[in-house]
């Protein structure tokens, strides 16, 4: 297995080393563990995609649909240049633990095409988001497999696939996919609900450690949809932002940032602004470390090691960003008393609206932002008390605790199928 959101391949084995920590934990037996292993199906296949120019250039494509004990598979499509087979089932399975841990009846699954989509023209990547679903189309469905967007797809890219698959069915399905924009069926809501989703997270945490959010000082690593919207929204709930980042520098201002003046300023989606007023420029690594009460690493992976993970002076660590703690770092912050919130967890608001969008597109009844936001604040916060309280009884860390209730959850269903 090989998992890695920024694709540098540095945690290939952290899925398996998660999946040791759980069979240990739940004594699982060779029929458990190995079910847990194996995808349930796997489609590789080849693209044509004819460029502006008029050459065909023959792209790989991947589907692997990981487990479906719990319902129809559900998981994203990313198109990246370094997508292969091994990420693709990894990324399937952590969609599977994701889906199970936020009680979704939904398996898990993951799609990629091997491309660097910023490469092409785009007339050629609507060409190819409408190829992709030509070769998967029989293997897909509403309730079969829906995926969603991932890395380098978006809204437009969602709306060309579900066009394409309405067409060769010869009806509008709109709960083929989610993350669609929405004149064509998407969510209200859908765009914040993960970074939401979090600082519902985080509300529930400092209560049960009597903490106040006025007293509480936030490092965010990232500003992109995830880290700009979570600053924003702490913010708004009183939390002191210390420090913000983006991928070439970071401000921080240990009396408080200006939150809404930085998203004022800011000029490109995703990064800061050139300057601030008022503020002491420091890299990503300095931010990770920074003296702070709570650090949200949402950007990338592979950032708190074993290196750093003995200087981070949070208490809390919300892990909004995919697999941004390695396991080696997280036996050290649990050996420190320092609370990491996993991302199967922490950014499963994300998941959580995409099954809001299906159901309203299976009903026909669209819902009110306010509907959506209400009743992702109900699903997360059971999602984390059932995980605070699992880990209050094993003595273990919120991570282990949220595998143990993902994995229990998938092999009573197996068992109940026949399947185990
Ligand atoms: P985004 O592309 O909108 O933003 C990413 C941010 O990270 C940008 O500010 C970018 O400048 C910064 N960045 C990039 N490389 C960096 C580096 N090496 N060091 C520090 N900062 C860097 O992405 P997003 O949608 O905000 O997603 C962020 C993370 O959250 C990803 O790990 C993603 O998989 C995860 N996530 C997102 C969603 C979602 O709904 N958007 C759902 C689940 C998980």
């Amino acid at each position: 297995m090989n998992i890695c959101e920024n694709t540098c391949k540095r945690c290939c084995t952290k899925c398996n080393t998660h999946l040791a920590s759980v069979a240990a934990k739940l004594a699982l037996s060779g029929a458990e563990i190995n079910l847990l292993q194996r995808p349930k199906r796997v489609f590789t296949f080849t693209i044509p995609l004819r460029r502006d120019s008029g050459e065909i250039v023959f792209l790989n494509g991947y589907r692997v649909q990981y487990n479906d004990a719990l319902g129809p598979t559900k998981g994203g499509i990313r198109f990246h240049q370094h997508v292969d087979l091994d990420e693709v089932n990894t990324l399937s399975f952590l969609m599977a633990l994701k889906c199970s841990l936020a009680g979704l009846p939904f398996g898990g699954s993951k799609g990629g095409v091997e491309i660097d989509p910023y490469t092409l023209s785009q007339a050629e990547l609507e060409r190819l988001s409408r190829g992709y679903i030509r070769e998967v189309h029989n293997f897909i469905g509403p309730d079969v497999d829906i995926p969603a967007p991932d890395v380098n797809t978006d809204e437009q890219i969602m709306a060309w696939m579900v066009d394409e698959y309405s067409k060769i069915k010869g009806r509008f399905t709109p709960a083929i996919i989610t993350g669609k924009p929405l004149e064509l069926g998407g969510s209200a809501g859908r765009v914040v609900a993960t970074a939401l989703g979090g600082c519902f997270i985080l509300q529930e945490l400092i209560k049960i450690k009597n903490l106040n959010p006025g007293n509480l000082r936030v490092a965010v690593q990232g500003f992109g949809n995830v880290g700009a919207n979570m600053a924003r929204i702490l913010d708004e709930w009183g939390y002191k932002i210390v420090a913000l980042s983006d991928q070439n520098k970071g401000f921080y201002n240990p009396q408080g940032l200006d939150v809404k003046k930085i998203l004022h300023t800011q000029t490109k989606k995703g990064f800061l602004p050139d300057e601030f007023e008022g503020v002491e420029v420091i890299t990503n690594q300095q931010l990770l470390t920074l003296d702070c009460d709570i650090l949200v690493p949402a950007a990338v992976c592979c950032q708190i090691n074993k290196e750093n993970a003995g200087q981070i002076k949070a208490s809390i660590v919300l892990e909004m960003a995919n697999d941004p703690v390695l396991p080696e770092a997280d036996v050290v912050l649990f050996s420190r008393n320092v609370d990491v919130v996993p991302d199967i967890l922490a950014n499963s608001g994300g998941v959580i609206v995409s099954y809001f969008e299906w159901l309203q597109n299976s009903s026909n009844d669209y819902w009110t932002e306010d509907k959506v936001f209400r009743k992702l604040a109900e699903k997360i916060t059971k999602a984390f008390e059932r995980v605070w309280e699992k880990s209050q009884q094993e003595n273990c860390s919120l991570r282990l605790a949220s595998h143990i209730l993902a994995v229990q959850r998938i092999l009573a269903a197996e068992k109940l199928r026949g399947n185990l």
